[in-house]
């Protein structure tokens, strides 16, 4: 059982990832990307506190969920929780789509002093990384908001120490 402070749960959202998907927002992000569309989910004390637990039963009670999707606010300020509900759901054989507002390479400089971080990178199936930058926001990009934003095969970038990326279709 952990606690995990959230902004919202959409139990069966098709706009975080590809097929049907548990989505959590977490509370909490210090990126303060200029045009950020949940600005409320930025401050640390906001939201509200959920047992994972919980999460985890609402997810498995419903057949379609392909998986779950961690989004924000910025999912790496509580890896912990994050890290050990995606192991679960993991074994339940479902996958992982995290957002974050850091680059990959801020991760894993994160994850130097931070070994929670390398342990929810490890769990995440897709990661979609960095801020949101106005300037380059593009309508026509799927599951992402800005053209800097990387979709990016998390497991293929940790065993080659190269940044794999794709798109999705
Ligand atoms: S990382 Fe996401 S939630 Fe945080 S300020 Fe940027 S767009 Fe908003």
């Amino acid at each position: 059982m952990s606690q995990l402070r959230v902004a919202g749960i959409v139990p069966e959202s098709v706009v975080d990832g590809p097929g049907f998907r548990y989505a959590i927002f977490t509370q909490g992000c210090r990126h303060n990307c200029p045009g950020c569309q949940n600005p409320q989910t930025h401050d640390f004390e906001g939201g509200y506190v959920v047992d994972t637990d919980d999460l985890f039963a609402e997810m498995m009670e419903d057949p379609l969920i392909k998986g779950m999707t961690f989004s924000g606010g910025d999912p790496f300020e509580q890896p912990v929780p994050l890290a050990e509900l995606a192991a679960r759901a993991h074994a339940a054989g479902k996958d992982i789509v995290t957002y974050t507002g850091y680059t990959y390479e801020q991760l894993l400089a994160k994850a130097q002093h931070e070994p929670a971080v390398m342990d929810l990178l490890r769990e995440t199936d897709v990661l979609i990384d960095g801020p949101f930058i106005l300037a380059q926001r593009n309508l026509e990009l799927k599951f992402r908001g800005s053209d800097n934003q990387r979709v990016i095969d998390v497991r293929q970038s940790l065993a080659s120490g190269e940044v794999v990326t794709f798109e999705f279709e």
